[in-house]
């Protein structure tokens, strides 16, 4: 299957979840059992030889392929939520966005030192809620990060890419916008 027939299985809808935003929907792309094993299948190419011991899901588009992937990299899974959703102790990082500030969480016992670590989301806009996470992990000190999104979203004004900091191994399976 072609990244353009992927793409046509996204769905996109204007002005949601507020007037001005263009929502690319990727659950047109999950519900399809062709398109689903395709993004895996395409992910657990680009992973399979790295030794990846942990796969973090960015709540809540993140945990869907995530998990799957993790599965069948024969890594675990970690959650990273908003705030208040994880029951044990976490750690946690704020950042800004548009309007106001956000949180993310992960639990305190999720990851070590041993761990070589995957990172994951739906669709990378600005980059802030990644670069987050990515700050939260590397804080454990693995062996090794890396990052991958379904989507990047790149227009005038809006190159996530580059919120990163330099040498981040960061993939994503299609460009957009
Ligand atoms: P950002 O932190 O700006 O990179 O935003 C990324 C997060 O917001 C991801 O979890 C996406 O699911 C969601 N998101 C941001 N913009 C869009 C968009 N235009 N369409 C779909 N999801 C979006």
């Amino acid at each position: 299957m072609s990244i353009e027939s992927l793409q046509s299985h996204l769905r996109v809808v204007p002005d949601f979840p507020k007037k001005g935003i263009q929502f690319y929907d990727i659950t047109t792309l999950f519900k399809d059992a062709q398109c689903i094993r395709e993004l895996e299948d395409i992910l657990y190419e680009q992973y399979k030889d790295k030794g990846i011991t942990k796969v973090v899901g960015i709540e809540s588009r993140g945990f869907l392929l995530g998990a799957a992937l993790a599965i069948r990299l024969g890594a675990g899974f970690v959650l990273a939520r908003k705030p208040g959703k994880l029951p044990a102790e976490t750690v946690q990082v704020s950042y800004q966005k548009e309007y106001g500030s956000d949180t993310i969480e992960i639990h305190k016992d999720a990851i070590t030192e041993d761990d070589v670590v995957l990172l994951h989301d739906d669709l990378l806009a600005t980059g802030g809620t990644m670069v987050a996470a990515l700050e939260l992990v590397n804080q454990f000190k693995p062996k090794a990060s890396y990052v991958s999104f379904i989507i990047e979203l790149v227009c005038e004004g809006l190159h996530g890419r580059d919120a990163f900091p330099e040498g981040t191994d960061l993939y994503t399976i299609m460009t957009l916008g």
